[in-house]
């Protein structure tokens, strides 16, 4: 399988969403994040692009275009990954896809199924947020293979901030987990 993973944002152009008091960074997590999922994914037997990058399908031409490079590898499927962030006090993990009865859907199932196991043994606080349909989304628009986008958990709550920070191998290797039942359950 060939899986394409975006960390959202990009360092030293745009950083996502911060947590000023832990001087946390969003493009720093998803990228350090998406980094150990891409070697247990590898480790796995998957083949693996990972690119970060502020162009998401042509708007920043001095980039190279995520969309674009997914479609041309072409990637089986595409993962982006993010951090959320509201009000400080919302917590929780959510998976976006564009149509929850459709193959991104299937995926996100079985991400969001090993995502919210591994969170909850390690703080049985942190809701599962669910699957949410987003239509207006331009990685999930603009790339022909099921695409997610994983907002793995708020950046600006400290609690999650903690977790995204500490955790990040029970992290990646659930949403490695996820992507290979998905795998199995394809073939
Ligand atoms: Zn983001």
């Amino acid at each position: 399988m060939k899986v394409f993973i975006n960390p959202g944002h990009m360092p030293g152009i745009d950083s996502g969403a911060v947590n000023g008091h832990l001087l946390l960074r969003e493009c720093d997590i998803v990228l350090s994040l998406g980094r150990l999922l891409a070697s247990k994914l590898e480790s796995a037997g998957c083949t693996v692009m990972l690119l970060q990058s502020d162009n998401l399908c042509g708007e920043a031409p001095a980039f190279p275009n995520v969309c674009h490079a997914a479609n041309n590898w072409p990637a089986d499927i595409f993962i982006s990954m993010h951090c959320n962030a509201y009000n400080t006090t919302v917590r929780g993990t959510e998976i976006l896809c564009r149509k929850e009865k459709s193959q991104a859907g299937i995926l996100a199932q079985h991400i969001r199924q090993q995502l919210s196991k591994t969170l909850h043994g390690i703080d049985s606080d942190i809701p599962d947020r669910g699957i949410k349909e987003r239509l207006d989304l331009i990685v999930l628009n603009h790339t022909v293979m099921p695409a997610i986008l994983i907002e793995v958990a708020f950046i600006d709550n400290d609690a999650d901030a903690r977790i995204l920070v500490e955790k990040q191998n029970s992290l990646a290797s659930a949403i490695a987990r996820g992507i290979t039942d998905y795998w199995c359950h394809l073939n």
